[in-house]
């Protein structure tokens, strides 16, 4: 193998590394819920479809959260539709800001099981 091959290789080699990286380091496959119960945001898996029924915490919903910056905390999010056709809807009660789908992640989070073995935790027993 010549050097120049040698070099093309480890060109490809580092290409396909840094660039597989970034992908999964520059977008967290998280999303914030806002517990009606506690009355407090988590991070949960962007895979859950809110609202959805908190499994840490049975008999609450969560639900879809938004930002506003001025008040630097979570609020629970009107319906998609509200924002959209009702004005005031999705800005902040205090402030009149509008609210964010984006902002510093709450730091507590909720585990989800895998959607395949939710509700049937024995299989994590089976021999
Ligand atoms: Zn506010």
């Amino acid at each position: 193998m010549s050097i120049n091959q040698l070099i093309c290789v480890c060109i490809i080699l580092v290409a396909g590394c840094g660039s597989s990286d970034v992908a999964s380091v520059s977008k967290p496959q998280v999303q914030v819920a806002f517990d009606l119960k506690s009355r407090s945001a988590f991070t949960i898996p962007a895979s859950i479809n809110l609202p959805s029924e908190n499994p840490q915490n049975p008999g609450s919903n969560l639900q879809l959260a938004m930002y506003c910056p001025e008040c630097d905390r979570w609020y629970p999010a009107p319906p998609l539709e509200q924002i959209h056709r009702t004005p005031g809807v999705g800005e902040c009660r205090k402030h009149g800001t509008p609210l964010s789908f984006e902002g510093p992640l709450p730091e507590q989070s909720i585990p989800f099981l895998d959607e395949n073995t939710a509700g049937t935790p024995e299989q994590e027993e089976k021999e």
